[in-house]
């Protein structure tokens, strides 16, 4: 592997998440275009969202404590471009991932854009029910303790939102942002109400847009909803179960442990893989996702996490934790970028060994985590040669799917844009 992060933007990436980065005065985010430094989610977008090379895009903590003890520096330089240093030395050119013109509009509501969804990386996360509530609990929240999610619903997110919003926001990031992929996202709610509370937006926005939907939520105890919500047109479910160690599960996501307990995320991360077409002539995008945060858990056992995610089929999204200002484990120290990196090229290795189909949507990038399909720059050239023949499998597969999806995608556009001109006409 390439240890130098000036050839690496893999390694340069996961560094960042990891270290963080200071901004220079040099650099006013806002006038250059940039996106305003949002806490929405989990709290993992809390930084600045850029595009390193080889078209990486991340979102570099810039806002935590920890962050102020980073070598790495982002500067405006005197022509314009703006440059990754490590003190002076200069490490990488990157871009700013732009500011979409829709984020200041209104929904016809009069609600800001920007308060109903938010492009992490060049998807968009959409949050639409009212806040988690592990945050509710009395005498005390039971919250997972790296969370900020009960310090920013109503900050910069609005707290409820109604489905025409998401539709309206949904379609401007279709039109002017070349949107792909739409993240659905709840916490827990008493009586597993997620599912149904998510239904009617799920529906309203792949009949508005057609893009591909994803759902993240607690699992469910009624697995048939599973099919049900594939039938509906939603194409990956994911499950954030963050810790493979019981014990350790346990102290780190309470709530989660007393209302789900960990087989039960397991048993549905498994079941959902089976879902799949087993078809290898018909390719529907469908996957099943587990969740894990890594720093959080000796690295063995996020690795022990990997060979279990990918050995039933379903495709790891491998967090890093943050320390985010104002949670539990706000003083709780980041992983080193040492540790992190053979989990990551345990996540590229998996998914390769089990020909799980990552990267397969089109214009997706994802900001938040490094993607299975980035982590082959922390792999050894020995270990890519070994997955030559499923890699040129894997870009065949993608060409097919992009060109079908992007296809139809553009048909549903102009169905969409003709049905508003008519009712343009009629009004
Ligand atoms: S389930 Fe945990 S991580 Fe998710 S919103 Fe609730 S407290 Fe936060």
């Amino acid at each position: 592997m390439e240890t130098d992060v000036r050839n690496n933007p893999g390694l340069l990436k996961l560094d960042l998440y990891c270290k963080g980065a200071r901004i220079d005065d040099s650099l006013m985010v806002k006038d250059e275009g940039g996106r305003p430094i949002l806490r929405t989610r989990a709290g993992l977008g809390s930084g600045l969202e850029a595009i390193l090379p080889d078209n990486l895009w991340t979102n570099i903590p810039t806002s935590e404590p920890f962050t102020k003890a980073s070598p790495y520096v982002v500067r405006r330089r005197e022509d314009g471009s703006i440059w990754i240093d490590r003190g002076k030395e200069p490490i990488a050119p990157i871009r700013l991932a732009p500011r979409p013109n829709w984020y200041d509009r209104k929904t016809s509501s009069g609600i800001q854009m920007s308060r109903v969804g938010t492009l992490q990386g060049t998807y968009l996360g959409v949050y639409p029910a009212k806040v988690c509530e592990y945050w509710l609990e009395k005498p005390a929240p039971t919250n997972c303790r790296f969370c900020s999610v009960g310090l920013n619903l109503g900050a910069d997110d609005a707290d409820e939102k109604k489905v025409q919003e998401v539709v309206e926001v949904a379609c401007a990031a279709r039109e002017q942002s070349d949107l792909t992929y739409i993240d659905f996202n709840t916490g827990h709610y008493e009586g597993e109400t997620y599912l149904d509370i998510l239904e009617p937006y799920i529906r309203a926005v792949k009949e508005a847009t057609g893009c591909l939907i994803g759902v993240q939520t607690p699992p469910h105890a009624d697995l048939t909803r599973y099919r049900d919500l594939k039938a509906m047109g939603v194409n990956r479910v994911s499950f954030c179960f963050e810790i493979f160690d019981p014990e350790r599960f346990v102290e780190v996501c309470p709530g989660k442990a007393e209302a789900y307990g960990l087989d039960r995320y397991l048993a549905a991360v498994e079941h959902c893989a089976t879902l799949a077409s087993r078809n290898p002539f018909k390719f529907e995008p469908w996957v099943s996702n587990g969740e894990i945060i890594a720093g959080l858990e000796p690295y063995q056992s996020s690795i022990r996490a990997i060979e279990w995610i990918t050995s039933v089929g379903a495709i790891p999204t491998v967090c890093v934790f943050r320390p985010l200002t104002g949670t539990d484990y706000s003083d709780v120290p980041p992983p080193s970028l040492e540790e992190m990196v053979p989990v990551f090229a345990s996540l590229y290795e998996q998914c390769m060994r089990h020909g799980l189909p990552i990267g397969a949507a089109p214009n997706v990038n994802v900001s938040l985590v490094m993607l299975p399909w980035e982590a082959r720059w922390l792999v050894s050239r020995k270990t890519r040669r070994r997955f030559r023949l499923k890699e040129a499998r894997l870009a065949l597969l993608r060409r097919v799917f992009a060109r079908k999806f992007l296809a139809d995608l553009r048909r549903h556009d102009e169905k969409r844009r003709a049905a508003a001109g008519v009712g343009t006409k009629a009004s």
